[in-house]
């Protein structure tokens, strides 16, 4: 099963990403979290990345496409994958359809995580991110065991520089221009399918699992 997580930074789509990857058995792919392990490996592409990042725009099409095409290539992807945060412009979803084309596959789902803009500043301000292992946490809804440390592999939470409130708007102006557009491109494909993201974590799931079965 090959599902796409969309929605405003912030949504949930990480969070319900790794919950299908462990229901599903498949692999949890994020692009944020591929450019955040460059960032920390100080490899080139981490450092090309970086300063559109830290701005809160999107890393150029160029960079973006051709490693996440690197990374479904594997392996462990040929029974399907759980993309989040991949594509977030038009031309990465043609893209990627044009690869899958040429493999005779196709994305099964696109999944819309559904939170207004009102809420996201609040969750993005509470969220906690291990830069290690890439959990997340949100300091009330979500907390870890012990404060400031992932429970996961005892790393260090921080809150990353781009959750910092002036570039969440920033995140959020670029989502409405950029990756919106990919609601209707992915209707018109007839696999849509909206799931309302301001419920409980597990209410989000419930209805996730209602719709892939
Ligand atoms: P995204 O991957 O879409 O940027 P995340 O999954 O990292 O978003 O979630 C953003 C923040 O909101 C995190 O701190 C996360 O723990 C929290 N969160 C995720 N889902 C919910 C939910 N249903 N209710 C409240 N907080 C949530
Ligand atoms: P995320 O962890 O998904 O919130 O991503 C963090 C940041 O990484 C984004 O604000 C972008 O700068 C960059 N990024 C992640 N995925 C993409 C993508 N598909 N296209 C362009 N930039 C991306």
């Amino acid at each position: 099963m090959k599902i796409i997580m969309l929605g405003a930074p912030g949504a949930g789509k990480g969070t319900q990403a790794k919950m299908i990857a462990e229901k599903y058995g498949i692999p949890h792919i994020s692009t944020g979290d591929i450019f955040r392990a460059n960032i920390k490996n100080g490899t080139e592409l981490g450092m090309k990345a970086k300063s559109f990042m830290d701005k809160g725009e999107l890393v150029p099409d160029e960079l973006t496409v051709s490693m996440l095409l690197d990374r479904v290539g594997k392996p462990d992807c040929k029974d399907g994958y759980v993309l989040d945060g991949f594509p977030r412009t038009i031309p990465q979803a043609e893209e990627l359809d044009k690869a899958l084309s040429g493999r005779n596959e196709e994305i099964d789902f696109a999944v819309d995580v559904d939170v207004p803009d009102e809420n996201i500043v609040k969750r993005m301000s509470g969220r906690r991110a291990c830069l290690k292992c890439g959990a997340t946490y949100h300091m009330e809804h979500i907390p870890p065991r012990k404060e400031g440390v992932c429970d996961s592999c005892g790393s260090e939470l921080v809150l990353r520089d781009d959750d910092k409130a002036e570039t969440v708007q920033k995140r959020l102006q670029v989502y409405h221009e950029q990756t919106q557009p990919l609601i209707e491109f992915y209707t018109r494909k007839g696999i849509l399918k909206t799931v309302d993201g301001t419920q409980d974590m597990k209410d989000v799931f419930g209805a996730i699992v209602g719709i892939l079965g």
